[in-house]
């Protein structure tokens, strides 16, 4: 048994930081965007991930390698690892739960994930054979959207 299976099979709290370690690479990908996460920024820490909305992030979540993928609107707000970056609070709480199923997702594949999910939108768009399938049928899309739905349903009154 080598070290990180045991360790993994100690307690939560250690099978929790080799996740974090595991997915650490893919979230000190969000460091370049730090220059725009200063101005006019909230930061908050939930659920061990770090949510950082500001308008100057607008620019990055609006930018053409977004708009190309949802067709020219962009993102509200973006999962990188264990950051979320979103252009204002009111986009962050409304992504929220979608958002936060990217970062379960990250810390369940790790550095593998941007990989994944990159071969997974791919896939899905030549199955397709249209463009917008990256991102509308991708895989990993799907579930967060099902985790909002679902947490849509709990919110709404019988
Ligand atoms: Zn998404």
């Amino acid at each position: 048994m080598n070290v990180f299976a045991a360790l993994a099979r100690r307690s939560l709290p250690a099978r929790r930081t080799l996740r974090i370690l595991w997915a650490a690479p893919v979230s000190l990908c969000a460091l370049p965007l730090l220059p725009l996460a200063l101005w006019r920024a909230q930061w908050r820490v939930i659920d061990g991930t770090l949510e950082i909305a500001s308008p100057a992030l607008g620019w990055f979540l609006h930018g053409p390698w977004f708009r190309l993928l949802t067709g020219g609107s962009g993102f509200a707000a973006a999962t990188i690892g264990q950051v979320i970056v979103a252009r204002d609070s009111h986009a962050l709480a409304e992504c929220r739960v979608h958002e936060h199923t990217h970062v379960r997702q990250c810390l369940r594949w790790g550095v593998l994930f941007p990989l994944a999910y990159i071969a997974a939108g791919l896939y899905a768009a030549w199955r397709a054979r249209r463009i917008s399938a990256y991102y509308e049928d991708n895989p990993f899309e799907r579930e967060a959207r099902a985790a909002e739905a679902a947490a849509a349903c709990i919110g709404q009154p019988f």
